[in-house]
């Protein structure tokens, strides 16, 4: 199977206001073909410099896909640079400029002389038409078996040219292939837990590939097997699978693509429990995560925040002696506010944040502690965590961490 590489063609991709989506289009339409992109860029409107790298990409890659740099002006090189590369000539194409003249008269516009351009055709190219704009597109198939193609960069263009003209030239150039993914999320690890974790095991094959993409306290693994069909491609992953799935057990809460807040209010639902919550240091971020789920108000109660100690007293009936004796930052402080929340309501599960988000810490423990406490009718337990980074990412980890020990408490209850 050919591997591909994309270059973004444009000044403007390299300043701060305009970003490159094309590839990730691309990138996105060729995985499905089974073609992997191997490396991309973004060039800046020059001549030279672009001829340059097509050359590089020539000598290394397959299929060299380029998007952008087909308009009439000076600045738009992509079809100099690319026939300079491939050492081709041009020759302006009567059927391409026909097409162009006609979208102008279709306009009611009159086409100035320098879109004469646009129909330039590199020799052996096929045109791809382009009736969303007006600089067709290019396909070239070299002496030596690349395939480099010329899109254009107005996203719309070049999507629909790729939909039109592109796939299905992919489709009958390249081999078949069948696709079977897996999808697992997982909580309550860090990445390079999850990898020394199943490597092992992931590492004794290249078919199917493994992609571990890591979050705040969320990973996500990816398994993609390529075969000529499906049983073999569903075979493969039927052998690996199971082993991950033995590795890391309850750790992982989907295998759907469901967000954590989705899995819990999902758990809760299925066993028609209910939930509030008691939030310090996350001043209300667990309880906004619950509530993003369509659905939730079949499981979520409400909550409190109690950002002061004296609103913990009051509210939750957190006594201030314990407060004073293992300040509010504490397993004990937890274990009360889970324990009031549900006192409190009256509902099956009370969950309870606290922690220090910083930057400076106002109970006298470290930036980055946190406790996260759950009550049910089996007792109330309080977990401690030491999370890394900012005051942002220190909330977001704590309405992880509590998502997630709230669900494997739900999940232990049977
Ligand atoms: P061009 O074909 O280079 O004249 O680009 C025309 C328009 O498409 C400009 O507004 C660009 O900002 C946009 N464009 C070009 N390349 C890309 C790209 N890689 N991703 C998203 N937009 C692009
Ligand atoms: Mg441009």
């Amino acid at each position: 199977m050919p591997d591909a590489e994309i270059l973004a063609v444009g000044s403007e991709l390299l300043g701060t206001q305009r970003v490159d989506t094309n590839s990730l289009y691309l990138t996105g339409k060729l995985n499905v073909l089974g073609v992997e992109v191997v490396q991309k860029c973004v060039v800046g409107d020059d001549r030279a410099r672009l001829a340059n790298e097509i050359a590089s990409a020539l000598r290394r890659t397959e299929i060299v896909i380029l998007s952008g740099g087909l308009g009439p002006t000076e600045d738009d090189i992509t079809r100099d640079a690319v026939a300079a590369a491939l050492g081709r000539t041009q020759y302006q194409d009567a059927a391409a400029l026909a097409a162009i003249e006609e979208r102008f008269r279709r306009n009611n516009r009159k086409m100035a002389e320098i879109n004469k351009r646009q129909a330039m055709v590199i020799e052996g190219a096929e045109v791809l038409p382009n009736p969303r704009g007006t600089a067709p597109g290019q396909w070239i198939r070299t002496e030596d078996c690349r395939t480099v193609m010329l899109l254009p960069g107005p996203p719309h263009e070049l999507k629909g040219m790729f939909e039109d003209q592109v796939q299905p030239r992919l489709e009958a150039m390249l081999p078949k292939q069948c696709i079977e993914t897996a999808f697992y999320r997982i909580a309550g690890m860090g990445e390079s837990d999850v990898d020394a974790l199943i490597a092992p095991v992931y590492s004794k094959y290249t078919n199917p590939v493994t992609t571990i993409l890591a979050g705040a306290g969320d990973i996500q693994l990816h398994f993609r097997a390529r075969c000529s069909t499906t049983e073999e491609a569903k075979s493969l992953l039927a052998e690996v699978c199971p082993q991950i799935e033995k590795l890391l057990g309850d750790r992982i809460y989907s295998n759907d693509g469901a967000s954590l807040e989705e899995t819990v209010v999902k758990l809760l639902r299925a066993k028609n429990g209910t939930v509030a919550v008691a939030e310090s240091a996350t001043g209300g971020g667990l309880g906004a995560r619950i509530t993003s789920v369509a659905g939730s108000s079949a499981c979520f109660m409400g909550g409190f925040i109690t950002y002061t100690n004296e609103m913990k007293e009051q509210l939750l009936g957190v006594s201030s002696e314990v407060i004073a004796e293992y300040t509010e930052v504490s397993e004990q402080v937890a274990v009360a506010m889970a324990k009031g929340v549900r006192d409190k309501t009256g509902v099956g599960y009370g969950v309870s944040v606290t922690g220090e988000a910083g930057p400076e810490s106002g109970s006298g423990q470290p930036v980055g502690v946190f406790y996260v406490g759950v009550a049910d009718e089996r007792g109330a337990e309080a977990r401690r965590y030491q999370f890394p980074g900012d005051r942002a990412r220190l909330r977001q980890l704590g309405t992880q961490w509590a998502l997630d020990m709230l669900r494997r408490r739900i999940l232990s209850a049977g």
